[in-house]
């Protein structure tokens, strides 16, 4: 142990778990392969070599909602879709984030018809919305880097509604858990 001995007395530093969580999150944010319309091409342009946005934030398309923490609505979203797209968002683990990409996905675009929903918040809510028909790939990377800021300062539940409540919110869990293998 000679080596290390005394090297780490200035180097100690103290923070809170919840930042060290986000931190990890939000460098790792992991998003669900899904795509709707046009805006989905400037996305998956955006995620490739000339551009790299996987790389350079740490994430990965997931095939799986289990797997992701983040969606992008890439976008028309139709009245027909609206149901999944709510299911997979169900189908995310907590904490989760969505990221509206386009006119489209953010209010509907020029489709103002029967057939369009106009905007997908109204089946989901959305953290960022990133404009334009279709947002440049920048304009994703300004999203994505808004979306960071966000993810950093999230809360867990015992910060929010303090520990006892998140002792009880367990407990229910955990009973609902078991009673469910039974
Ligand atoms: S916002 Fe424009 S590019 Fe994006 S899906 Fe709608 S029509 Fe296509």
């Amino acid at each position: 142990m000679g080596l290390i001995d005394d090297r780490f007395d200035k180097n100690i530093f103290i923070t809170s778990l919840d930042f060290v969580f986000n931190w990890a999150r939000r460098s790792s944010l992991w998003w669900l392969q899904f795509g709707l319309a046009c805006c989905a091409i400037e996305m998956i342009s955006a995620s490739m070599s000339r551009f790299d946005l996987a790389e350079r934030f740490g994430m990965l398309y997931r095939a799986s909602p289990r797997q992701a923490d983040m969606m992008f609505i890439a976008g028309t979203v139709t009245k027909k879709m609206a149901p999944i797209v709510r299911t997979l968002y169900d189908q995310m683990p907590e904490p989760k984030w969505v990221i509206s990409m386009g006119s489209c996905a953010n209010v509907g675009g020029p489709y103002d018809t029967y057939a369009v929903l106009q905007g997908v918040d109204q089946v989901i809510p959305v953290d960022i919305y990133v404009p334009g028909c279709p947002p440049t790939p920048e304009a994703l990377y300004y999203g994505v880097l808004e979306l960071q800021n966000r993810v950093i300062k999230y809360e867990t539940m015992a910060k929010k509604q303090g520990v006892d409540a998140a002792e009880s919110q367990r407990r229910a869990d955990r009973a609902e858990a078991m009673a469910a293998q039974v």
